[in-house]
């Protein structure tokens, strides 16, 4: 998602690399489960995500707009995003921990905990990281107001996010977000029925064609990338 914000007003106003070290660690979240209830629609997802939802869930997309994923609009383009309306009994103790969530992640189990926690998208993995897309690559920033407990151990950025090839997915996420960027700033001024079809080809592309699971993730992606024209 493209925002125009000043970094001062949601930072500490440094700016990481995947290789440093950074004030992440919360002990596990134990007892709080905030940041999986009532997120409404900003969990997006990228192709990344669904492979690996996909994979892990052995479900297709159909199948995981049934519970789990909804469509929405951002910057003028239909994306997926995870579905925030689940009731969930979630029980045991600590703070946050007993209670009836009615908007919850479909992710979210009754011990308050993430049932898909090893394959779970990008957007949790990152959290409380942003990210700041400058000269075709990106930097990290910790945004201070977001998490409900405080952050006491530093942890190197690359391990928080967890994901195998770290290169390679960086390099695949700056792609992403600047072919997402490229169309989106052009959405404005196409006419309806040329938004609609920019819209279809784009779900079907890289969302609701099934990716082979058997296989890795980037040179599907990429394929889908120069097929329709990048
Ligand atoms: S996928 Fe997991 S970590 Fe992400 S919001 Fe859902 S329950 Fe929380
Ligand atoms: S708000 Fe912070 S402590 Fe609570 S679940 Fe989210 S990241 Fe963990």
């Amino acid at each position: 998602m493209i925002r125009n914000i000043e970094l001062s007003e949601i930072s500490d106003g440094k700016l990481y690399d995947a290789a440093d070290m950074a004030k992440l660690g919360v002990g596990d979240c134990a007892g709080c489960h905030s940041c999986c209830c009532t997120m409404g629609d900003t969990v997006v997802l990228d192709p990344y995500d669904i492979y690996s939802l996909e994979k892990g869930l052995g479900k297709s997309f159909e199948e995981l707009q049934k519970e789990n994923i909804d469509l929405r609009v951002v910057d003028g383009i239909i994306l997926p995003c995870l579905a925030m309306k689940s009731k969930v009994q979630v029980n045991g103790t600590g703070e946050g921990a007993s209670q009836r969530e009615d908007d919850a992640c479909s992710f979210l189990n009754e011990d308050g905990r993430c049932s898909i926690h090893t394959f779970r998208p990008g957007f949790c993995r990152l959290f409380p990281l942003g990210r700041i897309y400058e000269n075709d690559t990106h930097k990290y920033f910790i945004q201070v107001n977001e998490c409900k407990k405080e952050r006491q151990t530093k942890v190197k950025i690359k391990k928080w996010i967890g994901i195998p090839d770290f290169s390679e997915y960086e390099k695949y996420v700056d792609d992403w977000h600047y072919f997402f960027k490229g169309i989106s700033e052009r959405a404005p001024e196409m006419e309806d029925g040329q938004l609609k079809a920019v819209n279809m080809g784009l779900l079907k592309t890289f969302f609701i064609a099934p990716y082979d699971i058997e296989k890795d993730f980037y040179p599907q992606f990429y394929e889908r990338m120069s097929r329709i024209g990048f």
